[in-house]
């Protein structure tokens, strides 16, 4: 199954939270990010006033909700975590808000699949911090305003093309994570290596690296399958022979690409000669969610120049053909 080495198993979702960085220092990478947040605490706590709301855009796995958890910290609030499809309906909200005290954060994860009543119903909460309530039904109801303690409000997407401009106007900050360089994505590895107790030479974080898709989650999953296979056919190290070994066998290939990644590939660059082709199709042909398609394959294929998106549809570029070894149509205009 193409989706296994993607989907997080319980085990690996822990494990995932023993390794977040808990500061600033420890979160690799994303510069200015860090630095235009690190401001923000900064002025809030010399202000002795709560910390403007902030949107954080990016793929899965960049890091949106270890940072959520350090502003939080950094802030010294309470966390208070949900996400859009969870609050299904206004009391799911109003139960939300009102456990909020002065100060807290709330973090909604997916904030692009909020419910549009429920958004709404955010707006005064974020702006003014009040909230809308019906009391009584029929002729009797009447509507109340409760007022709310000031709060955080922390939304991430990895779709901020589809959070609302009503919703996005509300953010004072608008964060969005970039795919790591391999240098970055090596130092994520090794700081996991060592809190995980695995023996890695630099070599072999940097293969690793390389093929992580510019995604910590995805390094540090790589890494603990790595280390299986050190452990059963080597001697528990990993140095660069090992990691090519292992990742082979885990059949992540030399772009990073996993078996997903190349079904994709291989459906638009030989199947429909390179495209354009729409993102139903492409779907259909390898049987995959649109969503996972747009929010998970694409990103990073589009980063690396090996797809184009056109008004038409999706197209391969001349680095897709390559790597999947098929050759370019001579009519095409790739
Ligand atoms: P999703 O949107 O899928 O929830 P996310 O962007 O919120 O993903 P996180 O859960 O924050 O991603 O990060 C995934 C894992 O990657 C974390 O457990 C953490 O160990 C690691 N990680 C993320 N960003 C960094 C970083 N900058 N430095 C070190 N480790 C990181």
């Amino acid at each position: 199954n193409p989706n296994l080495e993607r989907a997080a198993t319980e085990d690996d979702e822990s494990i995932d939270r023993s390794l977040r960085p808990q500061s600033f220092d420890e979160f690799v990478g994303q510069d200015s990010i860090k630095e235009n947040l690190g401001v923000m605490v900064q002025s809030a706590k010399m202000r002795e006033d709560t910390l403007d709301h902030v949107l954080l855009c990016g793929p899965p796995g960049l890091g949106k909700t270890t940072m959520a958890h350090i502003l939080a910290r950094e802030m010294n609030a309470n966390i208070h975590v949900t996400s859009g499809p969870a609050l299904e309906q206004k009391k799911d909200l109003a139960g939300i808000l009102s456990s909020l005290d002065h100060g807290d954060m709330l973090f909604i994860d997916e904030c692009h699949r909020l419910n549009p009543v429920i958004e709404e119903n955010l707006y005064p909460a974020m702006e003014d911090y009040y909230f809308d309530i019906v009391i009584g039904n029929g002729p009797h109801a009447r509507s109340m305003k409760l007022s709310l303690p000031p709060f955080t409000m922390v939304g991430a997407t990895t779709r901020a093309g589809l959070v609302s401009a009503p919703l996005r106007s509300r953010f004072g900050q608008v964060a969005r994570l970039q795919y790591y360089d391999f240098s970055q994505l090596s130092l994520v590895i090794r700081r996991s290596a060592k809190l995980l107790e695995i023996g890695i030479t630099e070599t072999g974080a940097h293969e690793i690296a390389r093929r992580s898709r510019g995604t910590p989650r995805i390094a540090n999953r790589l890494l603990r399958r790595v280390r299986d296979y050190a452990i059963v056919d080597g001697d528990g190290h990993i140095d660069g022979d090992l990691a090519d070994y292992a990742l082979a066998k885990l059949k992540v290939d030399d772009a990073g690409f996993d078996d997903l990644d190349r079904l994709y590939l291989e459906a638009l660059t030989a199947k429909f000669g390179g495209g354009p082709a729409g993102l139903s199709t492409l779907a259909s042909a390898i049987d995959e969610e649109k969503d996972t398609i747009e929010t998970v394959i694409e990103p990073y294929l589009l980063q690396q120049g090996y797809i184009q998106r056109t008004p038409q549809g999706r197209m391969a570029t001349r680095m897709a053909f390559e790597h999947m070894n098929v050759p370019i149509p001579q009519n095409g205009s790739n």
